[in-house]
């Protein structure tokens, strides 16, 4: 039982157990809006589903997530919105605040909050945004060749939507992995809590499988408190607040961007194709604010 949306694919490996992949690795699974909604519906269809007791969230492709796609390939005005936070195209930051609220933060909380136990597997390199769908999951399963990067101060950006850093890997290793932009194997992940086990790259199905497999034979209603316990316990240790203060300051160096550069995010670092597009993006939005104001 497969069925696919465009860029994200849902199946049932065997009983008890959905996997959601994301399905787009000639852009090493980059997480744009369609991505996100279909995501979502993935999501909401596994978690509905009586018959699921565990999902594990995959990636096609050589790369788990290249993180969020910053061409925007899509346009938010697409998709219904599932919060409240809108619209998106108001001009200043407000616009762009709704949006982030909706497509990184609320939306990714919302995935985290999912009353099921989820398993992100993940192999080659997952970055930036990337980290966030990792996060959102209760357990990693990494193979052994995977990194993880979060490269947004680079970027000129504070860390990413969901500022779990600083709980998955300690302040002290969050700070030099957030300052550096470096690279965190799947070793270092392990050692640090980051990442439940590790796996050859040809058994990484098996192994996340296999997790999988052991927490379905559980009971559904244990499972579902035993998240929510441990999720309250992350929040109450803080996260909450954190998270409120890290998204605040996460707009704020966007909206200093936008003072500094007219883009939301540093572009100097980033490939020179990405810079076209990201610059592109901005004369039109400029262009369509002037002719809507009649100038
Ligand atoms: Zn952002």
């Amino acid at each position: 039982m497969d069925q696919a949306g465009e860029q994200v694919r849902y199946e049932a490996p065997e009983e008890a157990i959905a996997r959601i992949v994301l399905a787009r690795p000639e852009r090493r699974n980059a997480q744009g809006v369609r991505m996100t909604y279909e995501l979502d519906a993935a999501f909401k269809r596994a978690a509905h589903d009586r018959d699921v007791k565990v999902i594990i969230l995959a990636a096609d492709g050589e790369d788990f997530s290249a993180g969020h796609d910053l061409s925007y390939e899509a346009d938010a005005s697409e998709f219904a919105p599932l919060g409240l936070w809108g619209p998106p195209d108001e001009p200043g930051w407000e616009g762009r605040f709704a949006r982030e609220r909706e497509l990184y933060l609320d939306i990714t909380e919302r995935w985290r909050a999912l009353p099921k136990p989820t398993i992100a597997q993940v192999q080659g390199r997952c970055i930036a945004g990337g980290n966030m769908l990792a996060f959102a999951c209760d357990l990693i399963v990494a193979s052994d060749d995977a990194a993880f990067r979060d490269n947004t101060v680079d970027m000129g950006v504070c860390g990413a939507e969901l500022f779990n850093h600083p709980f998955e890997l300690g302040v002290r290793k969050a700070k030099e992995w957030l300052f550096t932009c470096g690279w965190l194997t799947a070793q270092e992940a392990l050692l640090r809590g980051m990442v439940n086990r590790v796996a050859s790259r040809a058994d990484l199905a098996e192994v996340t499988l296999d997790l999988a497999r052991t927490i379905a034979k559980k009971p559904m209603f244990a499972l579902r408190m035993a998240k929510e316990a441990c999720n309250s316990a992350q929040d109450a240790m803080g996260r909450v607040d954190a998270q409120r203060i890290a998204f605040a300051l996460h707009q704020l160096c966007h909206t200093d961007n936008m003072l500094r550069h007219g883009l939301p995010i540093t572009p100097e670092n980033l490939p020179p194709k990405i810079q076209e597009a990201l610059r592109e993006r901005a004369a039109r939005a400029k262009a369509k604010t002037q002719s809507a104001k009649g100038e």
